[in-house]
């Protein structure tokens, strides 16, 4: 099947325009990436935008695209929401592929005409790309809801969190010594817990014994 391919290139004020020619890059994959199935191609300034997300799924209706890609911010911070937005016109979230044409492009670049033609090759990449992606439909699958933690450091303090806490059932900490982590280590300590953070705490100060003895 010949997939019916739109392309949104995003201004982001100046923060993208500024850098890359957008309205260039637009006309560009309309007319160059034609024959790799895109049938329209668009610029507008602030794409994440209800009036942005709008002409998207306004697209999607009236051109009947079967794939969609968003050249603009990093996918972090708005894949969710062109995929909802994707969602809603009826188009399958994973059919839509984002291209980061800020971070990767107009915030590491200033030579304009080298970054619009970044921009370009990029553009051409994600369009590739989505062709290739199969529409996808999140599933629901039990799992063990204790969580281990390996390290009492960073990784550890992160699993203190509140949102973990409720997730789990039991949360049980690995670390090869006591810390600021481990010595409370869950919201429902069960005796193996306590037996094991003895034992190291019992150990940590035999070793702390041996490191300061003055011999
Ligand atoms: S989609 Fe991203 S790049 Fe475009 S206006 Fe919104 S934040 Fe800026």
């Amino acid at each position: 099947m010949t997939e019916r391919i739109g392309v949104y290139v995003c201004h982001c004020g100046t923060n993208i325009a500024g850098v890359v020619d957008v309205a260039e890059v637009s006309k560009w994959a309309g007319e160059k990436l034609a024959h790799r199935g895109v049938v329209v191609s668009r610029d507008y300034k602030f794409m994440c935008s209800s009036l942005g997300q709008e002409l998207i799924q306004k697209d999607i209706k009236e051109f009947g695209l079967t794939r969609v890609v968003v050249a603009a911010c990093s996918p972090h911070l708005h894949e969710a929401t062109f995929r909802n937005a994707c969602k809603e016109a009826g188009l399958n979230p994973y059919l839509c592929e984002m291209v980061s044409i800020r971070e990767q492009v107009s915030r590491v670049h200033t030579d304009k005409e080298a970054a619009t033609e970044k921009a370009k090759a990029m553009i051409a990449g994600g369009v590739a790309r989505v062709a290739h992606n199969e529409a996808l439909e999140p599933l629901r699958v039990p799992i063990h809801a204790d969580t281990l933690v390996v390290g009492g450091g960073i990784a550890g303090i992160q699993s203190r969190s509140k949102s973990l806490m409720r997730a789990s059932t039991s949360i049980w900490w690995s670390a090869n010594r006591p810390s600021a982590v481990t010595w409370r280590s869950s919201t429902r300590p069960s005796p193996r817990w306590i037996v094991r953070h003895v034992f190291s705490r019992r150990k940590w100060s035999r070793w702390a014994a041996t490191r300061t003895s003055p011999c």
